[in-house]
């Protein structure tokens, strides 16, 4: 046998079944879609979002979060390690409106990634006093309003379905039904604050401006859009005439941060402190339907007492 024949021969015999192996991995990922071939790999940026694109993407997708759970998200830098993790996403799923200020650094390690602003085709509010290099800054707290935390889970939907068309149903179906369980929260909220009189209520920071939009009730905070800042002692004094002159029963605090100030300021007026969750971070044994039952009954305490 020349050269030339024996060449041809292993050339079929190699050729044909690699083929045939490749036909059969094609058609099946036609059958099968996408996440056969490669589960789609998608990153949220914080707790929230985590659980909106989990309950959305099922088993389909792999997703984790960037800030760690525990952490809230002001004032939050990546590190390497998250660098890391962006390399190998498909998707990034974000608040926008202001909250990932870092999130121009991270995608620069991933040009190709789709980034999903949860914000778009939200109308957003400015933060209150909040200018910052001579730009507005917007307030980010709109999952705190079920409706908008509506939208932005429709903003997830639909670019997942844009990366992966095969699992359209599959996804839209899941945020059916869980934007079933937010309607009734929204119901729930609005038919449980309309009997209450009161429409002030101080809460720790200002998460939930949106929220009082939505319910037309008053929010005043303790301190501004930050968790972490300190009120001086000056602020201090004008949050407790401010508390005395609205009549409150309750300050509020959060899980993120010591309650030893609200405290202070109850102890003034003879008030009680309840937490006001922003949902920033996660609680163990509870979602956010849960927290926003939970928020809602507390402010019942200061609305309707
Ligand atoms: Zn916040």
């Amino acid at each position: 046998m020349n050269n030339d024949i024996r060449a041809a021969i292993l050339a079929i015999s190699i050729v044909i079944p690699l083929s045939v192996l490749v036909l059969w991995f094609s058609e099946n990922n036609n059958v099968t879609g996408f996440t056969e071939k490669h589960q789609l790999k998608v990153l949220a940026s914080f707790y929230p979002l985590y659980e909106f694109t989990k309950i959305i993407g099922g088993e389909r997708i792999d997703v984790s979060v960037i800030i760690p759970s525990g952490i809230e998200p002001h004032d939050w830098e990546p590190t390497i390690q998250d660098l890391q993790k962006i390399k190998n996403a498909d998707m990034i799923v974000i608040n926008g409106a202001g909250l990932e200020p870092w999130i121009t650094k991270l995608v620069s390690v991933n040009p190709d990634i789709l980034i999903v602003d949860t914000s778009a085709g939200i109308s957003l509010l400015e933060k209150n006093n909040h200018v910052f290099n001579n730009k507005i800054q917007n307030d980010p707290h709109i999952w705190l309003d079920p409706v908008l935390a509506k939208k932005q889970i429709q903003n997830i939907v639909d670019d997942l379905i844009r990366i992966d068309p095969q699992n359209a149903d599959y996804y839209q179906e899941n945020a059916n039904a869980y934007n079933t369980k937010l309607i009734l929260l929204d119901n729930k909220i609005r038919n449980e604050l309309s009997i209450c009189v009161k429409k002030d209520f101080l809460a720790f920071h200002d998460a939930f401006s949106y929220f009082a939009n939505e319910y037309d009730l008053n929010q005043n905070t303790i301190i501004g859009v930050n968790p972490s800042e300190e009120p001086t002692a000056v602020t201090l004094q004008q949050i407790i005439q401010k508390a005395q002159d609205l009549d409150l029963h309750v300050i509020f605090t959060e899980e993120a941060v010591n309650p030893r100030v609200s405290e202070v300021i109850a102890d003034e007026i003879g008030a009680k402190v309840l937490t006001l969750s922003p949902i920033e971070i996660y609680e163990k044994n509870s979602d956010y339907i849960k927290r926003m039952e939970q928020n809602l009954s507390n402010l019942k305490e200061e609305l309707c007492s």
